[in-house]
């Protein structure tokens, strides 16, 4: 027999059997009254997902093509806006705008470390030709939580718009847009929301479609106004991503069934099992506060090569877990814990780091550190509801 392979990447993430039987459907044409109907349902569920009264738009791509969409129909070139860059995705958010001809300020932070609303105010009130903030709510290279809901605030009270990369926040911590005063939130399938890569998702407030009305179509592919008439009547201006959007509908039903709240319960749990495991054996959290709900980062011991862990976790036991990127190559390993996973996962998951630390002689910490996470896991699920930590401040 086989062995069972576990994928703990921050991304793509496992699927649940409901969800690969949808998209295992035969085709269905995009512009007739079935699809219609299904298009109808999972935008009322998507618009609960994220928290807001206005519309959800599908998009054929990747999440980095919804954040192209954002970058092409928010803002014309010329305009300036300010990037939160504390890692690769913020570094990403700068690359799209410079190509969109966007003049771009960057705002800083250590690669570890979150940006502060106190900065962002700062240089919003330096410099009044700013006209958005792109940020991400979990930087995914790190593993830090930025403090949306607070930068959101700052923005609400000038004439900037919030752009906001929930790509592995969406599904997996609370992100509710209208209520956080987000101007724009985005995500793609293959992360929280438990479906292959290709789809992409995203909404604007009231005030930033008012804004992508009066900008010119700067692309053929992308033009969210279109995207929304579109919309209304059921359907994508081009062919829809039919499968995928089949196991959306099923995801969004599994998200919702117990209620959102049981979904972030679930993240939070899970974190604090990652977490609490990781410190048990001995190893320091790269995000030290603000952390991701979906996956945990560790800082290898000095010396401790970062490859030979992960190559040691999949061969051995079938545990595929994610490096770093650039400067963090082989010194940080990210456990993803995000959607169809649960704390067998993550206890399978820290095991197999912990053998491969021990097989690159780097080994130390506390034996009965899997006892340590799973008490901290099931401490964290019977917290009364309404008691979580707020995601930014955890
Ligand atoms: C995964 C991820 C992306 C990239 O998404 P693609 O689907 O690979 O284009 C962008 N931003 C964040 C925060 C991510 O986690």
């Amino acid at each position: 027999m086989p062995e069972k392979t576990r994928l703990l990447t921050p991304g793509p993430t496992p699927l649940p059997e409901r969800v690969r039987l949808a998209l295992a459907r035969d085709m269905l044409h995009h512009r007739k009254d079935e699809f219609k109907a299904i298009m109808g349902r999972v935008q009322t569920n998507l618009r609960l997902l994220f928290g807001t009264a206005g519309p959800v738009l599908p998009l054929s791509c990747s999440g980095t093509g919804a954040m192209t969409a954002a970058a092409h129909c928010l803002f014309q070139p010329g305009e300036k806006v300010l990037v939160a860059e504390a890692g690769k995705f913020g570094q990403r958010w700068a690359q799209i705008a410079a190509m969109r001809g966007l003049e771009v300020v960057t705002l800083s932070a250590p690669w570890g470390e979150a940006v502060t609303a106190k900065a962002v105010t700062e240089k919003l009130d330096g410099d009044p030709a700013i006209a958005g903030v792109l940020i991400q709510h979990s930087e995914t290279s790190t593993g830090v939580l930025h403090p949306v809901r607070e930068v959101a605030a700052v923005c609400r009270a000038r004439e900037v718009l919030l752009v906001a990369d929930g790509i592995s926040a969406v599904g997996l911590c609370p992100c509710p847009m209208d209520e956080w005063g987000l101007d724009c939130l985005l995500t793609g399938s293959q992360k929280g929301l438990m479906l292959p890569p290709g789809l992409a998702l995203l909404a604007l407030s009231p005030r930033a479609w008012k804004k992508a009305e009066s900008v010119p179509p700067g692309c053929f592919y992308f033009n969210l106004v279109k995207e929304r008439d579109n919309l209304a009547k059921g359907q994508t201006n081009f062919t829809s991503p039919v499968n995928l959007i089949l196991g959306l509908d099923e995801s969004l039903a599994l998200l919702l069934e117990h209620g959102l709240e049981a979904v972030y319960r679930k993240q939070w749990a899970l974190t604090m099992l990652a977490r609490t495991g990781v410190s048990a054996m001995g190893l320091s959290l790269f995000a030290r506060k603000n952390f991701s709900w979906g996956l945990t980062s560790v800082l290898l011991p000095e010396g401790v090569d970062g490859g030979a862990v992960l190559r040691c976790a999949a061969e051995k036991f079938g545990v595929l877990m994610a490096g770093g990127q650039d400067h963090l190559k082989g010194r940080i390993v990210r456990l993803g814990h995000m959607g169809y996973v649960d704390w067998a996962d993550v206890a399978a998951g820290l095991f197999a780091l912990n053998q491969g630390l021990k097989e690159a002689g780097g080994f130390c910490g506390a034996r009965d550190y899997l006892e340590q996470a799973l008490a901290a896991w099931r401490a964290a699920l019977a917290v009364p509801p309404g008691t979580m930590p707020p995601p930014t401040h955890s």
